[in-house]
């Protein structure tokens, strides 16, 4: 059983989007839990591991990001992972496919998952995927779904739109600290960290937060939603 419950598509999504919640939950007593839906096998290697292997290593670079977010339940499915727009080319691990966009199935997947768990919380993707990765259009919509009567969606979102913000979390320096050393376990990943911290900085010390059905308040709440 666990009260929140992040549902993403690839090892890393759940440190750059929910580090900062997942932290600041487990602190207020809350269990909490990471189900990614794929292994991450088309990611980047950066020639740290063989195309093959990538599937593995970042199911482990994971693993390791969870237990410094203190991750009460990790469960890791096996999905295909699809390549965003554009990224077509060497230095990748192996596709298998089109992506979680092509397995509808996955929804059942999740909310078997969400019948077992029971969380009051389902925080997952907006509807744009943020970036427009395919794979985070997907799992978001496949989460909202699956969790349709059972739990509360929350969408970590932009701070900028076009999902409104009811919750702003400000990270206390204990838990950005935590956030940091979570998100450099993704060592395969190195170049979207470094690409998030070029764009986004000000984004790993400050969450926001779309509670889904909320009306959105004419402040944001700079308070846990749970
Ligand atoms: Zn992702």
């Amino acid at each position: 059983m666990v009260d929140l419950l992040v549902v993403v598509p690839h090892p890393d999504d759940e440190s750059f989007g929910s580090g900062g919640a997942l932290l600041l939950a487990k602190r207020a007593g809350l269990r909490t839990g990471v189900l990614t839906l794929t292994r991450g096998e088309a990611g980047r290697t950066l020639g740290l591991c063989p195309r093959e292997a990538l599937g593995q290593v970042r199911t482990e670079e994971l693993r390791k990001a969870a237990a410094i977010l203190e991750v009460d339940h990790l469960e890791v499915l096996d999905f295909p992972n699809g390549l965003p727009q554009g990224a077509e080319g060497e230095g990748r691990g192996q596709a298998r496919g089109p992506g979680l966009l092509e397995h509808p199935e996955a929804e059942a997947a999740i909310r078997e998952r969400l019948l077992g768990l029971r969380p009051r919380f389902v925080l997952t993707f907006p509807p744009d995927g943020l970036n427009g990765h395919p794979d985070h259009v997907a799992a978001s919509r496949y989460a909202t779904r699956a969790a349709e009567g059972l739990a509360q969606v929350v969408y970590f979102v932009r701070p900028e739109g076009p999902w409104p913000v009811t919750h702003r979390l400000r990270l206390p320096e204990w838990a950005l600290v935590r956030k940091l050393q979570a998100l450099a376990q993704h060592r395969t990943q190195a170049l979207s960290v470094l690409g998030f911290m070029e764009r986004y900085p000000e984004r790993l010390w400050v969450e926001s937060f779309y509670v889904v059905g909320r009306s959105p308040a004419e402040e944001v709440r700079e308070e846990p939603w749970w």
